[in-house]
This record gives structure tokens, sequence and C-alpha cells, in this order.
């Protein structure tokens, strides 16, 4: 077994037994992660949906058929990337059935956020891709000042990470979150992104490119 990997699975020991959020409680798998722990690029989403806290992956329903897609048009084999969430547990509309998706807290975010810092220490990555507002303001640890994330899509910046012990640096990129594709895939409407107006197709059709960049960029 690798260093990393086995750093990884010590990881995943302490996170199976965590507690610092009540949504713990209900969930029904926590998420902790899935993918290639030397990875030169991460994926990071908003949180489980109901799929995910299900079966205990990650992008496993409708998101993740986006997600896999775009991937898989930017000649990216998903295996080779790691791929995670802003938090671990699901955080659920219903408290009482555990049943429907919300948007985490900002003090779950801000609870599991040490845990997404050690991954991201362990991995190493070149690139992190955040997916979506909330994984991108979660990741910056402040709130993109009421920008639409849409404005933002594709750019990227120098971020680095720190758990106390050691620094580490790397590219941050950000694109909408494939769940917004996903309810877009028939709405034959137009978006602005960047401020220029784009269908969805030319939208989906540029999700892939930004993937493909950043792992031909993440890989030289
Ligand atoms: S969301 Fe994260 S911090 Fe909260 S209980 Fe789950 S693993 Fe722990």
């Amino acid at each position: 077994m690798s260093q990393k990997t086995s750093k990884m699975t010590a990881l995943w020991n302490l996170v199976r037994e965590c507690k610092k959020c009540q949504i713990a409680s209900l969930a029904r798998n926590k998420v902790f992660g899935d993918g290639n722990v030397s990875s030169k690029v991460m994926f990071v989403g908003e949180g489980p949906g109901m799929d995910e806290d299900s079966t205990g992956h990650p992008f496993v329903g409708n998101a993740g058929r986006i997600l896999s897609g775009a991937m898989r048009d930017a000649g990216i084999d998903r295996d080779k990337t790691f791929i995670t969430n802003i938090v671990r547990c699901h955080p659920c509309k219903d408290p009482l059935t555990g049943n429907g998706n919300r948007k985490p807290t900002a003090e779950e975010i801000a609870a599991c956020k040490p845990w997404l810092i050690e991954q991201i220490m362990v991995i190493r990555p070149n690139a992190i891709v955040a997916l979506g507002g909330t994984a991108f303001e979660g990741l910056i640890g402040s709130s993109a000042a009421g920008e639409p994330i849409l404005n933002l899509f594709g750019d990227s910046q120098r971020m680095t990470f720190s758990n106390g012990n050691e620094i580490f640096g790397t590219q941050l990129v950000v694109v909408c979150h494939p769940q917004f594709l996903g309810y877009n895939e028939n709405n034959p409407g137009h978006i602005r992104v960047h401020g220029y107006e784009m269908s969805y197709p030319e939208l989906r059709a540029e999700y892939s490119e930004v993937f493909k960049r950043v792992w031909l960029w993440a890989h030289q």
C-alpha cells in the first residue's frame, strides 16, 4: 500500500467516526470521496445528495451522470481523478426522515473543512476544480460577494491550504455545479456567462473544455 493510500485510509477511519455536526446522525453513509489518491486534479462538490447518501459514493445521481459525461468528453478517466465534497454527510431537508437535499450550512462547512484540507494535503493535486458556488465559497473560506458563479466560470486562482502543520499551494478553478447543467439540459434559452450570452449546449461544451484545459495543465 502506498504512503498516500495508507494516509487516506487512516483519514477515512477518522471521518467514519466524526459526529461534529448534527447531520451525522441522519446520514445513512458518510461520503468520504472516491478515486485516485495520487490524482493531479481533485473535484470538489457541494455535498452528498440522497443518491450519494444511500450509496456512500460521490456524484452517483443525475449530477454524477453530467459530471462523468463532461469528463468523458474532456478525455478524462473519472477513476483517475479524486472526487469529494465540501461536507461528508448528507445535508437533508427533513430532519425527521433524513430525506430531501439542501445546501450545507456555514457551520457544517466549517466543521467539515478540516477533513477536506487533510484530503488535499494527502493528494497534493496540481489543481482543484470547485463544482459550484457552495464548493467555491467553502474552499476560499468566504462568500464570493454575491457574484453569480457563471461570472467566474473557468477562472482560476492560486490558493494555499494549511492544516496547522504544513502549507500547500495549488490552483483553484471554478465551474458551475453539474446539477445546474442537468436542470437545464432541455432548456432552449440562453444564459450569461462572463457577460456573454451562451446557449445551454454551448455551456455544457465549455464545461468539458474547462475540464480538458485543467487536466492538460495539471499534467504538464
Ligand atoms: S459533515 Fe463532516 S464534520 Fe459534519 S459530521 Fe459529517 S463528517 Fe463530521
